[in-house]
């Protein structure tokens, strides 16, 4: 990471930023850029190391901001238009963290609304553009994030992953991106998805400036009562078994492109020249990963999103007469109506019918059960290696509109990330090359819970 220091000054950190951003802008990265507010915020802290006094250790860094992220001082929207007039009374944790060592937010970025999405094509402000390919997508929900990080607008961006997330696009656009260990790093202040899955994590050009992001920003919160105890760079796992694993199940899929199954078989031939014994997996459970995960994802998020009621948070409808009901009735009805997007209204409705009594017990209550299967299934894998190695996705990125009218294809595109959310374990993308048509492979490390750091240190000897 460049750092401002007595030779790199932090404005001309943000100026090269700022311009980037503005040649980027075909990409659709950006849904507020924050110029004013960095430009004096690099001043002040130029000013500071002039006069020889102590900087954060991300002084003069730019980054941006997941547009779920909610500011005082910038539109916290999700991307979506329910929250397009929401100005936030309180800041993220995370940013927090970072404005406290001195990085410096140059803006907030596109996502699927609400985080509902593999592909940043479900936004309010329209896609993001694939860094490497303008007609293929960014891959998601964080999109906005891994082509601002891609694309050189910012050293680093901030993600959010419930089910892929940070991992997928990450890999969509040759970058780095960590979901951490669930509860690792306060979700205090960050538009809730799915709580149960929900992790913040980060998307960076390398494997050592996710290391120093997650130095800074780990950590118990009061604010948030799932964060953990402070445990990373004092890990107790030691991932010194000398083995790490791979999935038979994902290899042996039909959904995997093949460039990704040789990608990551090279990975496995470099790890086994350095001395680790390479395992293969059998995880039968997985077959019944996603269609856990696509069960409770939606229960969680139809409870969260059910506080959008046109009072409390940002747009409300102005449709408030129709015979035979009440203005109260429309205010709810056509906030939600016309402030939602459609992939949001689908899973609410999933949801409601999932939890729903009579078909609680069938879905809800089934998934549950199959989740802790799930991580049973991981716990064992554990005993016999330390990291599996798998793919994020099982294809690079596809064509922008090739699977948005089929929510089931788009959903698809989770089968092999979701698995780490199911078990709240750590799962790190990676570059791993490009395929003959030049697009960015990649693909993930996953880890038992708390081994973030050691997972990290793996990910530097794959490099
Ligand atoms: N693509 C997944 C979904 O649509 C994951 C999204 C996420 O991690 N926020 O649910």
């Amino acid at each position: 990471m460049k750092i401002a220091n007595s030779s790199t000054t932090a404005v001309s950190l943000v100026k090269a930023a700022l311009s980037r951003i503005e040649e980027t802008k075909e990409w659709n990265i950006f849904t507020f850029v924050d110029k004013k507010a960095a430009l004096e915020r690099a001043e002040e802290i130029d000013a500071r190391i002039k006069k020889g006094e102590t900087v954060g250790r991300l002084a003069g860094v730019p980054y941006a901001l997941k547009a779920n992220f909610l500011s005082k001082h910038r539109p916290a929207d999700a991307s979506v238009k329910i929250l397009t007039e929401f100005t936030s009374p309180i800041d993220s944790t995370t940013a927090e963290k970072l404005d406290k060592e001195d990085a410096i937010c140059v803006g907030c970025v596109n996502m699927d609304a609400f985080a509902h999405g593999s592909s940043t094509e479900n936004s309010y402000f329209g896609p993001t553009k694939n860094s490497t390919d303008k007609t293929r997508v960014a891959g998601g929900s964080s999109g906005g994030s891994a082509v601002a990080v891609a694309l050189d607008c910012v050293q680093f961006a901030t993600g959010s992953d419930t089910g892929g997330s940070i991992r997928q696009p990450a890999t969509f656009n040759g970058i780095y991106g960590i979901k951490p260990t669930y509860g690792t790093i306060s979700r205090y202040g960050v538009v809730a998805m799915a709580s149960s899955f929900d992790v913040i994590g980060f998307l960076a050009k390398s494997a050592s400036d996710l290391d120093l992001l997650m130095s800074i920003t780990a950590g118990q919160d009061p604010k948030d009562q799932t964060s953990l105890p402070d445990y990373y760079g004092a890990d107790d796992t030691k991932l010194d078994k000398k083995s790490v694993g791979y999935i038979k199940e994902f290899m042996d899929s039909p959904a995997l492109d093949p460039e990704i199954k040789s990608a990551l078989e090279s990975k496995l031939s470099a790890l086994r020249a350095k001395g680790y014994d390479i395992v293969e997996l059998s995880m039968p459970t997985l077959e019944y990963a996603l269609p856990t995960y696509y069960i409770i994802q939606p229960a969680e998020v139809a409870s969260n999103l059910s506080r959008y009621d046109g009072i409390r948070y940002g747009f409300r409808t102005k449709e408030l007469n129709a015979p035979d009901k009440t203005p109260l009735d429309l205010l709810f009805e056509n906030t939600r109506n016309e402030g939602f997007m459609r992939e949001n209204k689908r899973r609410i409705m999933i949801g409601n019918f999932v939890l729903s009594s009579g078909f609680y017990d069938a879905y809800f209550l089934k998934a549950a059960k199959a989740r802790t299967l799930i991580i049973n299934e991981f716990n064992k894998a554990f005993e016999k290696v330390d990291a599996i190695l798998s793919p994020a996705s099982p294809n690079p990125a596809f064509k922008l509109g090739e699977k948005v009218d089929d929510p089931v294809s788009m959903y698809l595109e989770d089968v092999m990330s979701v698995t780490a959310n199911l078990a709240g374990i750590p799962a790190i993308a990676f570059p791993a090359g490009t395929n003959k048509a030049g697009l960015p492979l990649g693909l993930q490390i996953m880890g038992p819970r708390r081994s973030d750091k050691n997972l990290i240190k793996l990910v530097e000897e794959l490099a």
